[in-house]
């Protein structure tokens, strides 16, 4: 079974939205904007700080197939930045982790 944190690499998220929209996520993860609330194999939860809002984004795997949300409303066919910042953020040291 494949685990969520597959999809996160580098490449594939490079692949699932334009570069602007990766750089905007890269940028929120620097500064820091988001916070990982549930991580699993299967689902990723994050709340992530945008301009004055904060936004709630979620990632899962439903089977093999790869789903996600955002509160923003951007994230309809493809990724928006906060989902893109919340996948950066699972990578070691990128930003805290509630659980641990
Ligand atoms: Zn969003």
């Amino acid at each position: 079974m494949a685990a969520i944190d597959d999809w996160f690499d580098e490449r594939t998220l490079m692949e699932l939205v334009p570069i602007e929209v990766y750089v905007r996520g890269a940028s929120a993860v620097e500064a820091g904007a988001v916070r990982i609330i549930t991580r699993t194999e299967s689902q990723l939860l994050t709340s992530v700080e945008a301009g004055d809002d904060v936004v709630g984004s979620e990632w899962s795997m439903d089977g093999e197939q790869l789903t996600f949300a955002c509160t923003c409303g951007d994230a309809n066919e493809r990724p928006c930045e906060h989902l893109i910042a919340s996948a950066l953020a699972t990578w070691p040291g990128e930003a805290p982790d509630e659980e641990g």
